[in-house]
């Protein structure tokens, strides 16, 4: 039997997640050792921890149930976990199971040994055309799943983009993710910068916001800042509305060409997943 070595490595990994992934095994603090802080968010403290029983690493949340339940997201929280914790996709973060005492909420998540992609974007300013295509086109990949099970991020943007050790995308941070909903619904959520048109105008949305997003990420790596920017959220919405922006004269052909057939006010109008991936100016940097 030969096994190239992606075999060799993806066999393990099943086999060192071991009881990791079971719905009938409880977990508990005791069954990890616990290491550095990763970070923390507005929830709650992300560490660096490994599963005493095979050494495996993971990256675990804790979640303060008073936190949560104060500003009453036990619902969203329940809604992510669900979520999130039926994808399985190399760039979608892996929640792998949870647990809870008395008063935390944890969730055992994929580790990402190369952080935020949002700390990588701060770091050199702009990413250049490999960089970016590569990214696109690992999302779009990782949006196809999404949607072919119907589920909608709708929050897309450096801040939920985690990295893999090669620096591949992984898509963090389903808290705002939804079930396609099969009732129309119109709910505000997300960051102003990422929001799209129909989103701000209260109007019934479907998975093509998440094409929307890809549009402003794309703009948004390659210059630096997000093309809607402004210094009050007033005046960002107006832009969004209108799909007012300009691209800087450094911006190559490609990607003008390809960003304004995503930014589009009309949902129907923008170029689709599988699109993206065809496009010639992904096709021709990407490195995936
Ligand atoms: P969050 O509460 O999800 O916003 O997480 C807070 C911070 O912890 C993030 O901004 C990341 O820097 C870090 N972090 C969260 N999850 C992971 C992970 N799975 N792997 C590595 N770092 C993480």
């Amino acid at each position: 039997l030969v096994l190239t070595s992606l075999e060799v490595r993806e066999e393990s990994h099943c086999v060192r997640l071991g009881s990791l992934t079971s719905k009938r095994k409880h977990f508990t603090i005791n069954d990890f050792e616990i290491g550095r802080p990763l970070g923390r968010g507005k929830f709650g403290r992300v560490y660096l921890a490994r599963l005493k029983e095979n050494h495996f690493i993971v990256a675990l949340k804790v979640l303060f149930k008073s936190e949560i339940g104060k500003e009453g997201l036990e619902h969203q929280l329940r809604r992510e976990v669900e979520i999130q914790s039926h994808l399985q996709h190399p760039n979608i973060l892996r929640l792998y199971n949870y647990f809870y005492d008395d008063s935390r909420v944890y969730l055992i998540l994929e580790y990402a040994p190369r952080g935020e992609l949002y700390k990588e974007l701060q770091r050199n300013q702009k990413l250049n055309q490999q960089r970016t295509a590569t990214i696109i086109e690992e999302l779009s990949d990782a949006l196809i799943y999404c949607h072919r099970n119907k589920v909608i991020h709708r929050d897309l943007k450096p801040e939920n983009l985690l990295l893999g050790l090669k620096g591949e995308v992984k898509i963090a941070d389903f808290g705002w993710s939804v079930h396609t909903p099969s009732l129309r619904r119109k709910t505000m959520c997300g960051t102003l910068d990422y929001l799209p048109p129909e989103m701000i105008e209260g109007k019934s949305y479907n998975e093509t916001v998440d094409l929307w997003c890809i549009g402003v990420l794309c703009y948004e790596l390659l210059v630096g800042k997000p093309p809607f920017e402004s210094s009050t959220s007033s005046e960002t919405c107006r832009r969004i509305c209108q799909v007012d922006f300009r691209f800087p004269s450094s911006m190559p052909a490609g990607a003008q060409d390809l960003i304004s057939k995503l930014l589009r006010h009309h949902p129907s109008e923008r170029l689709s997943l599988a699109q993206v991936l065809k496009h010639p100016w992904v096709r021709k940097h990407s490195q995936r």
